[in-house]
């Protein structure tokens, strides 16, 4: 046994995505991208998105994208490229998100090279103020010029919200991409595959709103956590719980909950830190730290412990009120946030177990 860990049920990860698979079909949107940069493209982990039906695998990172390629699913790179790394995107990634005319200038002559068409989707900023064309004249200058780059095609447009700029996808702001859509046919007569209508803060509109148009979203969070990020509520049906952190105590003693000199200083971050004088207390320390999970993103299973802070190795716990009586290597177990999930997949010093 090798801990920290961090610990995911496989069918409830799978069972998430077939049941949002199901529902996107359901509310009109017939492709989903299955977004895997919250665990690293750990291809594990990525399986369950497959068998759950995803039609994409997404993610930000080329290096993901490269540990997705036995999955015979077809892959979106979902940061634009960076103008250093368009040899690889046209090598490793089907599709990517784009923003800029250099860029899709030089993923053609890459593609040219390689002797492949790469696919593309154009990014509409509709106001969230991260990337995309903001002005649609920009935004169709764009088109035509990569309906006229023989190395790219154009496969889609996209857009992206509620990640910079907290909007909350609306079905009259998603409405300008059918607009985009309907005036490409209009001007080029192209079709476009993919209309992406956004990430895990759309999904509250599926199957309620209509939404003309839209016919794929990129989802993360909502198959990861079975929570939807515009409102922040669980969705009904999904699994809140396929992943468990596990970190074990190395010291667990009676202190006092004040440090015991007259003058104090920073704390290991450089941060001034204040206390709540509850008295003697039982405090375990867990084998993980800052450096691992920020201790905002995890929450205890066992309610009455309390996460009192870390510092880059060691996290401390109050466990004077825990009706278990726990003792140097016992296991603490906690739920965990998508950011909590992000950085411990992250990092190379936690085990991570896929349980079937
Ligand atoms: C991360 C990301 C997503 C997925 O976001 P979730 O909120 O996890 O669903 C979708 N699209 C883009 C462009 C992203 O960067």
């Amino acid at each position: 046994m090798t801990y920290p860990k961090l610990k995911l049920d496989y069918n409830k990860l799978k069972d998430n995505v077939a049941t949002m698979k199901q529902r996107c079909l359901d509310g009109g949107i017939s492709t989903l991208a299955g977004v895997t940069k919250v665990f690293s493209a750990d291809p594990r982990m990525a399986q369950a998105y497959v068998e759950g039906g995803v039609d994409f695998l997404a993610d930000s990172r080329i290096q993901n994208i490269k540990k997705l390629q036995d999955f015979p699913v077809p892959k979106i790179l979902l940061r634009i490229p960076m103008l250093s790394e368009v040899e690889d995107v046209v090598k490793y990634a089907d599709y990517s998100l784009n923003s800029e005319l250099e860029t899709l200038r030089a993923l053609n002559e890459a593609a040219k090279k390689q002797d492949k068409t790469h696919k593309v989707v154009l990014m509409a900023d509709l106001g969230d103020l991260r990337e995309g064309f903001f002005k649609e004249e920009d935004f169709y200058e764009a088109v035509e010029e990569v309906l006229g780059l023989e190395g790219l095609y154009l496969a889609g447009i996209g857009v992206n919200l509620t990640c910079y700029g907290a909007v909350i996808p609306k079905p009259e702001i998603l409405n300008q991409l059918n607009i985009y859509k309907e005036e490409i046919k209009a001007r080029y007569d192209h079709d476009l595959e993919i209309v992406s209508g956004g990430n895990s803060s759309s999904v509250y509109l599926v199957g309620k709103e209509d939404l003309p148009g839209i016919n794929n979203l990129r989802l993360g969070e909502a198959l990861v956590l079975g929570t939807e990020s515009a409102y922040a509520q669980n969705i009904e049906g999904l699994n809140q719980d396929a992943w468990t952190l596990e970190a074990q105590i190395i010291e667990c003693k009676e202190k006092p909950s004040v440090p015991t000199a007259d003058e104090l200083g920073l704390d290991a971050f450089g941060h001034e830190p204040s206390f709540v004088d509850r008295g003697i207390r039982m405090r375990a320390i867990i084998g993980l730290g800052k450096q691992d999970i920020d201790t905002e993103n995890m929450i205890p299973l066992d309610p009455d412990v309390i996460i009192l802070g870390g510092s880059s190795d060691h996290i401390i716990i109050d466990v004077t009120d825990a009706k278990k009586d726990y003792k140097v290597g016992d296991i603490l177990s906690f739920r965990l946030s998508y950011g909590g999930i992000l950085s411990l997949c992250t990092s190379e010093f936690v085990e991570k177990e896929v349980v079937k």
